[in-house]
Formats: C-alpha cells, sequence, structure tokens
C-alpha cells in the first residue's frame, strides 16, 4: 500500500486547551508545594536528568510548536543534545540501566529552554498526588525523595498517606479527552506513543503514515 506521512498539528483550541491544562497542573502543584513546604530552590538532585516517557500526540505537538518558535541556532543546538540523548539512553538500557542523562532542552544556565512548553511530567513529579484509573483503581504517588523526607519528618503527618495530595484524575481525563479530538476517529491508525523527549525532538513533529486514499 502506497502511504505518505501528514503531520499531527494542533489547532489553535486545542493548543489553548493544553496550555490551560498545564496552567492548571502547575496551580494544582504550587497549591499542595506550598502546603506540605516543598521546593526545588537548593534541591541537591535535578529531576531533569530523570528518565521519563511521554505518551500523547498532544504533548509532542506542543512540544514542537514551541521549538519552531526558537531560533534555528538554539533549535540546531537541542537537536544535537537530544541525538546524543538517544544514543547514550539506548547504551545505558542495554546495560540494563535506567538511564539518567541531562533533557536535551536544559541549556547552559542549568534552567529548561523550552519552560513553557515543558510536559505534563515536568509539571507534575515531585508533590504527592492521588489517580484514579479509568478501571477504578486508586493509585496514590509519594512525591519525590525531597517531599518524602519533609512528610515523614513532618508530624502534622504520621503516615505518608495523610498529606494533601493533587488528584490528577480530572486534569488526565481533560487530557485524554483533548488527545481524542486530536486524534479522532483515525485512532486506529495511531502507533502508542512511549518516548523521551529527545525521542520526540530527534523523531522530528508527530506525523502518521496515511493510506494513498486518504491523502
Ligand atoms: S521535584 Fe523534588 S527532587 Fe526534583 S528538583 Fe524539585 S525538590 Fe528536587
Ligand atoms: S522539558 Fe524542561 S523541565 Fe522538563 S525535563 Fe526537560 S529541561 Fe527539565
Amino acid at each position: 500500500m502506497n502511504t505518505s506521512k501528514k503531520e499531527i498539528i494542533l489547532s489553535p483550541e486545542q493548543s489553548g486547551k493544553l496550555a490551560d491544562i498545564y496552567t492548571a497542573m502547575v496551580e494544582g502543584y504550587d497549591q499542595v508545594a506550598a502546603e506540605v513546604g516543598l521546593s526545588c530552590e537548593g534541591c541537591p538532585d535535578n529531576c531533569c536528568d530523570s528518565y521519563f516517557l511521554h505518551h500523547t500526540y498532544s504533548e509532542w505537538a506542543y512540544l514542537w510548536q514551541g521549538l519552531r518558535e526558537l531560533p534555528e541556532e538554539e533549535r540546531k543546538a537541542i537537536i544535537g543534545r537530544a541525538e546524543k540523548y538517544v544514543q547514550e539512553s539506548r547504551a545505558q538500557l542495554a546495560r540494563q540501566q535506567r538511564p539518567q542523562i541531562k533533557c536535551p532542552l536544559l541549556n547552559e544556565d542549568g534552567l529548561c529552554g523550552l519552560y513553557n512548553h515543558r510536559l505534563l511530567v515536568c509539571r507534575m513529579h515531585g508533590i504527592p498526588a492521588t489517580m484514579t484509573r479509568p478501571d477504578g483503581q486508586s493509585m496514590r504517588f509519594p512525591g519525590c525523595f525531597r517531599c518524602q523526607e519533609i512528610i515523614s519528618d513532618d508530624k502534622k503527618y504520621p503516615q505518608e498517606q495523610d498529606a494533601p495530595a493533587m488528584d490528577r484524575t480530572p486534569l488526565f481525563r481533560e487530557m485524554v479527552a483533548l488527545e481524542s479530538s486530536l486524534l479522532g476517529d483515525k485512532r486506529h491508525l495511531f502507533p502508542r506513543v512511549k518516548l523521551t523527549i529527545a525521542d520526540m525532538i530527534v523523531q522530528g513533529p508527530p506525523a502518521v503514515d496515511t493510506p494513498f486514499c486518504e491523502r
């Protein structure tokens, strides 16, 4: 069958929706972080070298919107770092190690070079969170190591579960709805996304094979 690639592009409304979801995540994060007293300032760790996989075309497309807005030189430098990241992460995975490599979007000052387009995980990692899965199963995430230390030292919280947590469920539902609106009834044509930020950069903007008859 003849195929060609068709880029998956967020409409302005879909971009706006994702920006709203991201903003709500940050607000929810800030509220819980303030309650438990978590701040990333002075943290000896830097989560930007954590190995995270991302799962939506919406975020992938939004990441590329941000990359395209950067000056070309900057984008080229990021792509170069992403290529090295992909190579090195493959080597570490082959050695059965969980990769720990700086995100290619980290700039020379150690700051996120695409802050407004950073992904969901970058906005949520750190604080305790809960989520009810579509099958009804409840999950609880304890937060990063620093948050867990703060909570275990705080007499207010006899147990970890007593600490405040952000409920991710409504925002994740909104993400799922956005993904459905982006992919529409062609969802079956789209392979599952399971990519690092570096993979998303190296592979280019999300695109899907379209059968000749649908071009
Ligand atoms: S989220 Fe936690 S581990 Fe990561 S930088 Fe912030 S305080 Fe440190
Ligand atoms: S996108 Fe930005 S915040 Fe997220 S891991 Fe990369 S540098 Fe860190």
